[in-house]
């Protein structure tokens, strides 16, 4: 990934970065950062950047010209690189104290993009007139006041580099520390086991792996609760939500009660009449009506400004609300399949599987017609896309979706009628049961030969069927 930031003090940025953890992905080549200094820009003959506002008032003000030439530079330099669309399309976050406070679902959002510019302001900002051409983004570290747009720089990409595949050795733990699912770590200890006459809690010298989990689980509970009630208040929302979904009907609701369960997706409505889970990442509604007569409210909570591509409505009697607020161009009829048991299945040892990196996105978006190449790439990328290989050679593969549900599951023509289905899924099962998932896939009403492979590994399909649909942009 590549932190491009404009900035009238590189120094700042480049020793702010040259230690520890970020220092070493810089030196693997894992991160690239380019501190580029705005003066360098100037068309001033004396070098300033800098000048008075108009109308009066405090302080100086950065001028227009350093900055967009600056901003046009890098811009140039990554469409050289990288062939011309790419510059223009590259995020530009301004660092202000006006911004959207960041946090950490940002962080994650940022961590996707391959090169990002930030523009580091000082004095009493930038001229109004820059920003308007080129910020994409106006973010602030917090209600406070700092001298320069350069800590809060290092904040932001130090937070969104650690997220960053090979950054952190430990791959895991980005995906258990505070704010992971709205909730805070749970406390840690290490050697000594006794220190200033306190202990260890004997759980964690238990060896008992799922002890130590429902420990954890408990201590983040309570440690939120006590220091974050804000943020308990949402969590416990979305608990007793995803609860009363299962309650309702397991399977039918095991999208929208995975998805609040595993952090992915935001509570939007909560009522007796229906419930609306909104996974902005994934560009995914999940709508549920309880009532026929409910259904034009539930379709009235959904957030206008939000990103959604597409909707699952769980009741028919959905439909016609939404063909009345949008356009809808795609509709796939679906029933769910959903593995209740808690044991691992038995993976077939017929095939070696493996997890897949990008140099496959050719091979598998040329195999796989339900999803764009970009949508492909960005679940390499996440690391969600499993193969199977014979000899050596890709004979199939299968994925987790980015909503959640299991899917994408191809077997290469010449490879079929040989268990290597039956395997992938079992595979992908167990995976998610590692990470304490309910499995569920959504599958095509009327694909018979996927029905059966799921009943095989003992999945139960439902009897209820709903609706995947695609929305005009
Ligand atoms: N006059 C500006 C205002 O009231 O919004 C404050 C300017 S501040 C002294 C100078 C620069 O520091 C800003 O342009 C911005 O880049 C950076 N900055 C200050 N506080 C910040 C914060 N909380 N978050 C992000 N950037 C901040």
């Amino acid at each position: 990934m590549n932190f491009y930031v404009m900035t009238l003090f590189p120094e700042m940025i480049q020793q702010g970065m040259q230690d520890s953890i970020l220092g070493r992905a810089s030196r693997n080549g894992v991160l690239c950062l380019d501190a580029v200094n705005i003066r360098d820009y100037t068309e001033d003959k004396h070098k300033k950047v800098d000048d008075y506002p108009y109308g009066g008032g405090a302080g100086m003000l950065m001028q227009a010209q350093p900055v967009y030439d600056c901003y046009k530079a890098i811009r140039d330099g990554i469409a050289s690189k990288k062939g011309d669309g790419y510059g223009k399309n590259t995020r530009v976050v301004y660092l202000t104290p006006k911004g959207k406070t960041f946090h950490q679902k940002m962080a994650e959002e940022l961590a996707k993009e391959e090169d990002i510019i930030f523009l580091c302001g000082h004095y009493e900002g930038i001229d109004e007139r820059v920003l308007e051409e080129i910020v994409t983004d106006y973010v602030s570290i917090g209600d406070y006041i700092l001298t320069g747009g350069e800590l809060p720089a290092l904040v932001m990409i130090d937070a969104i580099a650690r997220l960053v595949p090979g950054v952190l050795n430990n791959e895991a733990s980005a995906n258990v520390e505070s704010f992971y699912n709205d909730l805070l770590e749970y406390p840690q200890y290490s050697r000594p086991e006794q220190w200033h006459g306190k202990g260890v809690p004997p759980v964690l010298l238990s060896g008992n792996h799922k002890k130590i989990e429902e420990w954890r689980l408990q201590q983040s509970e309570k440690k939120t609760q006590e220091l974050r009630p804000d943020l308990y208040d949402k969590y416990s929302r979305r608990k007793n939500l995803a609860e009363k979904l299962a309650k309702k009907n397991k399977a039918l609701y095991a999208d929208m009660s995975e998805s609040l369960r595993r952090g992915l997706g935001e509570l939007v409505y909560e009522g007796e009449d229906g419930a609306v889970v909104l996974d902005e990442n994934a560009g995914t509604c999940f709508l549920a009506a309880f009532l026929e007569q409910a259904a034009d409210k539930i379709v009235e909570t959904i957030p206008i400004d939000a990103d959604i591509c597409q909707f699952v409505l769980h009741q028919e009697w959905l439909m016609p609300s939404m063909e009345r607020s949008y356009r809808i161009v795609e509709k796939n009829v679906c029933r769910r399949a959903i593995y209740t048991q808690k044991i691992p299945l038995a993976v077939p040892k017929n095939v070696d599987i493996r997890r897949l990196d990008k140099s496959y996105l050719e091979e598998v978006s040329s195999h796989y017609s339900m999803g764009s190449k970009e949508y492909i790439e960005e679940r390499l990328e996440n690391g969600s896309i499993y193969g199977a290989f014979l000899d050596n050679k890709l004979a199939g593969f299968a994925g987790e979706h980015i909503e959640g549900s299991l899917g994408m599951l191809e077997v290469y023509k010449e490879y079929r009628r040989r268990g290597i289905g039956e395997s992938l899924e079992a595979y992908m099962i167990n995976h998610q049961l590692s990470k304490g998932y309910l499995p569920y896939g959504d599958v095509i009403e009327r694909n018979e030969p996927s029905y059966k492979l799921q009943q095989k590994l003992g999945l139960k399909i439902t009897k209820e069927t709903f609706c995947w649909v695609v929305i005009e942009k």
